[in-house]
Order: C-alpha cells, then sequence, then structure tokens
C-alpha cells in the first residue's frame, strides 16, 4: 500500500535548503556537469554520490545523468568512451577518474505501461523527449534483458533502485530534484524501494543484494515493505550469471562494513546463494573458531579500509572458504594414510589440491577467477609450512612473495582459536619478522627444528613422516632465496 511511486512533480529543495555544496564535488564531476549544462543539456549528479554528500561522507564516485544521447555526449569530451550493451553509457576519463554520464532512461512500471501504453504520457522537460518506442525485453521470470530506451527524468526515477539512490543534484540551480521522498528517507535512515518491491526484485534480482550491501554500509534500517519480501525472492539469485555475483560479493565484502552486510545476508537468508559453504560453517555449532575466524576477517579488513589500507578480495575468500577447505585436505591426507591412528598433520600439497576443488565447487554461485585461486592456494599452501622454524623450508617461506599475505592468515586463525597452531610458532615467526632481513636469515639457519604441529593439548603432536603419493611439487624456480633477499612484509599489515 505504501509503494513509492513518483509523481511527475518533483519536491524541489533549493540550494539554501540543503547542505550539498559544490566544493564536495571533484573537479572532473563538476566539468562535466558544466560543460554539458552549457551545451544546452540538462545536467545531474545522481545516486551515490548525491546520497553520500547529504550524509556527510565522501562518495566512492560521481555519476551524472543528462538529457543528452550518448553520442552527443561523445561530441563534448575528447576523452570519452561510450560502454555498455544493455545500456549505453558514456565514461568520461579524467586520468585515473572517470565519471559515468547515463542518458535518462525510460524503465517504468510494467503494469503501468500496460495501463497506459498509448498515451504520451512523457512530459516534454527532455529536449530528446521521452519520444522512444519501449525497447524492453523480459524473461519469463520478469527478469529485464535489454532495456534501452531514452526517457526523461521522470522515467528515469523508476529505474532507480531505493529512494536514497534517487536524487537529482541540478547543476543549473544547484537545487536538489526529489520525486520519491528521498531526502526525508536519507534523513530517517530509512531504505526504501521504490515502486513495488516484489516485482522489482524479480526484474533485478541483485537489487536483493543492494539492499543488503546499503543498509550494511550506511547503516540504515529496511523500510519493512523492502524487507518483507527478501527472503521468498531469495532463489532468484540462482538465475542471476556468478560473474555478476563475483562482482556484487565484492561490494558487498570490500565496502567498508562486511561484518554487518554478512550479518545482514545471513538475517535475509541469502548467504547460502552466494557462498554455501560458508553458509553451512555459519549455521553449525560445533565449529566456534571457523565462525569466529570469518568474524575477524571481515572486522580486520572493515578496519584496514578505514584506514585506507589496502585488501584484497583473495585474502577475504581464503576466510570465507578456509574451513571447507582444511576440512577437505584432512579428508585427502585420511585417505592417504588409511591405517593413521593418530589425525595426519595438514599437508600443502592435500591444501593445494583441496583449495582447487573447493574453488571449483564455488564457481557455479560466484565465479572466482582463476589467477585469485592461484594466489589463495599459495597463501593458504603456506599454512602448514610455517611448522617448519627453520631450514630451507623456512627461509623459502619466508622469500616467499606472499608471506605476509600467509602471515596475516595465520594470525588469523591463531587468534580464533584454532587449533593445532603453537604459540610458540608465532612468537618465533613474529621475533623473525622484527629482524633486519640479514638476521632474520641466521635466525632462520641452522638445524632443522620444528615446532612441530600440535598446542600440545590434542593428538595431533605426534609427528610423522609423511608421504602416500603426495609428495611436495618442486616449482620451476625452486632454487631458494630471491637475489634481493627477503620479501620484507608489504608494510600493510596490522601485526
Ligand atoms: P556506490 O556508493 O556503491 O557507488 P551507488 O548508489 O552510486 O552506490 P551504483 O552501483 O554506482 O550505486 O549505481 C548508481 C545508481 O544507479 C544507483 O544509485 C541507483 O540509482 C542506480 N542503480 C544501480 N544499479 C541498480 C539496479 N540494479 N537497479 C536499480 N537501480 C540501480
Ligand atoms: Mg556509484
Amino acid at each position: 500500500l505504501s509503494d513509492i511511486n513518483p509523481g511527475s512533480n518533483p519536491r524541489i529543495i533549493a540550494r539554501p535548503d540543503h547542505i550539498v555544496s559544490r566544493s564536495m564535488l571533484s573537479r572532473n564531476a563538476l566539468k562535466v556537469l558544466y560543460r554539458l549544462n552549457q551545451a544546452g543539456f540538462q545536467a545531474f549528479l545522481v545516486g551515490g554520490g548525491v546520497r553520500d554528500l547529504l550524509l556527510e561522507t565522501a562518495p566512492k564516485d560521481f555519476d551524472v545523468v543528462t538529457d543528452a544521447h550518448p553520442e552527443q555526449v561523445r561530441k563534448l569530451f575528447r576523452n570519452c568512451r561510450l560502454i555498455g550493451r544493455r545500456f549505453r553509457l558514456a565514461h568520461v576519463h579524467f586520468g585515473p577518474e572517470v565519471i559515468e554520464v547515463a542518458t535518462f532512461r525510460a524503465m517504468r512500471d510494467p503494469a503501468r505501461d500496460a495501463d497506459e501504453d498509448s498515451g504520451d504520457e512523457a512530459p516534454a522537460t527532455s529536449a530528446n523527449g521521452g519520444g522512444g518506442h519501449i525497447d524492453r525485453v523480459v524473461d519469463d521470470s520478469g527478469r529485464i534483458l535489454r532495456d534501452n530506451v531514452y526517457g526523461s527524468i521522470e522515467e528515469d526515477v523508476w529505474r532507480r533502485d531505493f529512494t536514497a539512490n534517487a536524487l537529482y543534484y541540478n547543476i543549473d540551480d544547484f537545487s536538489i530534484w526529489d520525486y520519491v521522498g528521498g531526502a526525508q528517507d536519507i534523513a530517517d535512515r530509512t531504505l526504501r524501494m521504490i515502486g513495488d518491491p516484489v516485482q522489482r526484485y524479480a526484474e533485478d534480482p541483485v537489487r536483493l543484494l543492494r539492499a543488503m550491501r546499503f543498509a550494511g554500509k550506511l547503516d540504515f534500517s529496511l523500510h519493512p515493505d523492502t524487507a518483507r519480501p527478501i527472503r521468498a525472492a531469495g532463489p532468484s539469485l540462482l538465475d542471476v550469471p556468478p560473474a555478476r555475483l563475483l562482482d556484487e560479493s565484492i561490494k558487498l565484502l570490500m565496502g567498508g562494513a562486511g561484518q554487518a552486510t554478512m550479518a545482514l545476508l545471513r538475517e535475509y537468508d541469502l548467504l547460502q546463494y552466494l557462498f554455501p559453504m560458508t553458509d553451512q560453517v555459519l549455521s553449525r555449532d560445533d565449529t566456534d573458531h571457523d565462525r569466529r575466524m570469518i568474524e575477524m576477517g571481515l572486522a580486520n579488513s572493515d578496519r584496514r579500509l578505514a584506514q585506507d589500507k589496502p585488501v584484497t578480495p583473495i585474502f577475504l575468500f581464503c576466510v570465507l572458504l578456509w574451513s571447507p577447505i582444511r576440512d577437505l585436505a584432512m579428508e585427502f591426507a585420511r585417505q592417504s594414510e588409511p591405517h593413521a591412528e593418530d589425525e595426519p598433520p595438514l599437508d600443502p600439497q592435500a591444501v593445494r589440491e583441496a583449495t582447487f576443488e573447493i574453488v571449483s565447487r564455488q564457481q557455479g554461485r560466484v565465479s572466482i577467477p582463476r589467477r585469485f585461486a592461484q594466489s589463495m592456494s599459495d597463501i593458504l599452501t603456506m599454512q602448514p609450512r610455517f611448522h617448519h622454524l627453520q631450514g630451507r623450508h623456512a627461509h623459502r617461506l619466508y622469500d616467499h612473495p606472499r608471506f605476509r599475505a600467509a602471515w596475516d592468515f595465520l594470525l588469523l586463525r591463531y587468534e580464533a582459536g584454532e587449533p593445532g597452531i603453537a604459540e610458540q610458532t608465532i612468537d618465533w615467526w613474529r621475533e623473525v619478522q622484527a629482524m633486519e632481513t640479514e638476521q632474520a636469515h641466521e635466525k632462520l639457519s641452522s638445524g632443522g627444528r620444528s615446532a612441530g604441529t600440535g598446542t600440545g593439548t590434542g593428538p595431533r603432536r605426534k609427528r610423522r613422516r609423511r608421504r602416500g603419493g603426495r609428495g611436495r611439487t618442486r616449482g620451476p624456480s625452486d632454487s631458494g632465496a630471491r637475489p634481493d633477499g627477503a620479501t620484507p612484509p608489504d608494510g600493510g599489515g596490522d601485526a
């Protein structure tokens, strides 16, 4: 009943009545807006840019909408490229900054389309009018496959997802145009879908995830009407291409509020459609430390992002998938030593095989690129190698380009309370890293000490020779230290 349906008259919030000032926009965004405007087109800042400025946070990027067609935009900017198949967009490049310029698009409520199909109801605010035919292809479940018809700003509002994302900052007089009560929703910190939520989720199931992302990141509450259909609509995510889910997953987890967003994904039963194995780990209660590790891993990366430190999705995928990878590696080890009375220790080669196997099981949902899998395997196969405190293996570990990431990962496991990691192992590697390179190498030399794999509490403490057909592979450049000596910590760690 409380569907938000954009009317044709916006509430126009004049410059003195809002806090967005030109100085908050990037110079390049301003340049684009002004040039469009001077060429006689309408030009608005829209979407996350306006929303974030009203929330007094720095926007990630600036999106512009205009009534100029992409070809007209291209003529105005030398540094402009047209992209997109389903929608054509102009990208204006300024060094590393890209300003995305979209033409107003019609994407109206299909029910309305049916009712009003004959009418020319698009008010002629736009020089190019809403006069196009509706070029929209929808599949059986209502999902939009193609939609590339230009319209007016009144029509453009309809295709936006949430009211908070549908505010238009007009460069002509610095007012904000609000067709859907977005300014009030922002003030109330409410995330509310425009139109009929059931239908909007059906059109594009990724909106389910966007709801989680914005609620988590902005710390907004979901309006009850926006929240209610989410669980039932969850299975529609199974139809979304895994490549798109990869992009969206990275935004969900690495948007700065990964921990909060993960909690929402669980609360709304959506994690199972992205990371089913992780969802199972989080649903069990016999693996406290695995759950804790996921929580801590996400919290860490949120903290790093807040401090402008680099984070990589590879590390987070390691965090999400470690539990199934480790369990599978243990299973491989048991298979190769079926008569062992003790649990065999984790074996690097088994971890490697398990990593590729688990990543391939994950592909059907979120497609993890091959090069990610390779890096994950590097980080994870190094885990059992940390138990060699001295000797050839220890040197090689320390010189590995991914030593730092692997160390951070070991520390995370240890701090989450995963059994099998001795405190002396952690202390040892801390000491090594506190030293100058040369000293560190001295410490790693001499003898073949090993901390064993156990904490001293479990049966894994007893060490044994392992082989069982999966001996270590020799890499192509298995010749020990790199010529430049150690690869120092990448400087990004918190430890
Ligand atoms: P961010 O801060 O993550 O960039 P954003 O709101 O700008 O957030 P974008 O993905 O950059 O999000 O999209 C820009 C705008 O385009 C959104 O604010 C929204 O109005 C619209 N939009 C993007 N994706 C969708 C979608 N799947 N359905 C409806 N509208 C969308
Ligand atoms: Mg954006």
